[in-house]
């Protein structure tokens, strides 16, 4: 029997968040966004789920292949454009649409020899300072792009630094749109998280929106997590990473579990080893929290740990959350490369045992839904990361079942 772990995408819940994109798009076409293997879900299981998108979004040439060998022929976007000059190549032979955020790439087209003219999205730098033409260069680049015979049609975006959080989107919105108001072509400017929060403003404001760039919402994570959770966006998860109890063990108050003695029982309980660690790409630091200063050494601690030389005592890790038979629980103790442990300890879990389900985040056997931005917040990183770094010994299948 291989070893229990399993990532399962549902392609059901693919489909069904894209259509909460739709919801917000008000009538723009929306791109899928499906870098970074489609968020670690894998192209070819995302296409799946993703097909009633009106294109794909992207950044490795070798993935925009993928889905022109998968049959998709509608727009393919590569996000950050051209890496070399023959990269265009590709792009007249597959019909791949580019984005073009720096003058090298106009240089690059101008010398392109192609039959097939391109169409290309020329990006702004409103003010996220990582890709695009200042605002004092943005028109000239448009009007270069404009005298090429290489290129037939002109896109205009930007992206949000802050659509998740209080800063907001209007301030980068006038810039872009007091640079571009009067250049023809279509606009693409929201993410996930200006979709969702700002998908009104943003379409009945200053600037058109085209093409709406889905990306993590479709995912199943809620980009403005805790503020708001999937759950209140009408999300579904889209990847349950599963395994199963391998072990179990029973611990006296006092006794310790795992590498560093990281987590010390206080009363007697049981526990389980699940067959999952970070070299299945479950984040080492879940659930180990900073230690919170309870008080200056008396008596007993449960942690002792050294602060400016004196030692004071602190909590215990909180641990991160899971489903075990789809019922609530947290790791206890550290993660290893492997392995973690589980507290059994719960009445709903006394008839949990070796080969019990144990639900990493994702969706239960019984229905139960543990998010993955909550182990994410566990962890003190994103749902993205943690999607993404599903490691490749990992299985990865898709689900054939109806989503819930
Ligand atoms: C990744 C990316 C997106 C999608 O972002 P989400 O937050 O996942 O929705 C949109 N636009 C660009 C340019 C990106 O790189």
């Amino acid at each position: 029997m291989p070893r229990p772990i399993e990532a399962v995408v549902h392609p059901a819940a693919l489909a069904h968040n894209l259509g909460v994109a739709r919801a917000h798009a008000q009538g723009a076409r929306v791109w899928a966004v499906v870098k970074a293997n489609a968020y670690g879900h894998g192209i070819e299981r995302a296409f799946e789920g993703l097909r009633g998108a009106d294109g794909f979004a992207l950044l490795d040439l070798a993935e925009a292949s993928a889905l022109r060998t998968l049959g998709w022929r509608g727009p393919v976007l590569l996000l950050e454009g051209c890496f070399e000059p023959r990269d265009l190549e590709l792009c007249s032979r597959l019909n791949l649409w580019h984005v073009v955020h720096q003058s090298e790439q106009i240089d690059w087209l101008a010398a392109h020899k192609t039959q097939q003219p391109h169409r290309v999205f020329l990006k702004m730098n409103s003010g996220m300072n990582r890709l695009g033409f200042a605002t004092a260069s943005t028109r000239s680049a448009y009007a270069r792009l404009a005298a090429l015979p290489q290129v037939d049609e002109i896109s205009l975006m930007t992206h949000f630094s802050d659509a998740d959080g209080a800063r907001g989107i209007a301030h980068q919105i006038a810039l872009f749109d007091s640079t571009t108001a009067d250049l023809p072509g279509e606009r693409s400017l929201s993410n996930s998280a200006a979709l969702l929060r700002h998908g009104a403003d943003a379409g009945a404001g200053a600037v058109r929106n085209d093409w709406v760039r889905a990306g993590i919402l479709s995912y199943g994570s809620a980009p403005d997590y805790p503020e708001h959770d999937s759950l209140h966006w009408g999300l579904q998860p889209t990847m349950t990473l599963r395994t199963r109890v391998i072990a179990t063990q029973m611990l006296q108050p006092g006794d310790t579990v795992g590498y560093g003695s990281a987590y010390r029982a206080e009363r007697s309980m049981r526990i389980g080893i699940a067959a999952c660690g970070y070299a299945d790409g479950y984040p080492r630091h879940a659930g180990s929290g900073a230690p919170v200063l309870v008080a200056q050494q008396h008596g007993a601690p449960v942690l002792v740990t050294q602060q400016h030389g004196a030692p004071v005592l602190v909590t215990q890790q909180h641990g991160a959350p899971v489903l075990v038979d789809g019922q609530r629980s947290t790791t206890v103790g550290r993660v290893s490369m492997d392995m973690l442990a589980l507290d059994l300890s719960a009445p709903a879990l006394m008839s949990s045992g070796i080969g019990s389900e144990v639900v990493l985040w994702g969706r239960a056997a019984n229905g139960a839904v543990l998010t993955i931005d909550e182990v994410a917040r566990a962890a003190a990183t994103i749902g993205y990361e943690l999607m993404c770094a599903v490691a490749p010994r990992v299985p990865i299948h898709a689900d054939t079942a109806a989503s819930a």
